[in-house]
């Protein structure tokens, strides 16, 4: 059965962000973006478009700061 995308949450941790972008590069539906916000050391962390995420893990794993991007 396949899996649907509403069973998958993709959750960010603004200030664990500093916009590299490297989860947006690897997401295959473009469901991530930088956001306009700033967090605590001034980085534009980068926000969920809220629909779309299919959870196959590769900003997780794009990603190089520990809990900045998680999915479950
Ligand atoms: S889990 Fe996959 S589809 Fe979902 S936001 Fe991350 S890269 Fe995109
Ligand atoms: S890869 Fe991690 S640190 Fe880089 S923009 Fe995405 S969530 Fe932020």
């Amino acid at each position: 059965m396949t899996e649907t995308t509403s069973k998958r949450q993709v959750r960010i941790h603004p200030e664990e962000c500093k916009s590299c972008s490297r989860c947006i590069d690897s997401c295959p539906v473009k469901c991530l973006r930088i956001g306009e916000a700033l967090n605590s050391m001034g980085y534009r962390y980068v926000v969920y478009d809220g629909d779309g995420c299919v959870g196959c893990g590769n900003c997780y794993y794009s990603c190089p700061e520990p809990l900045a991007i998680e999915v479950g």
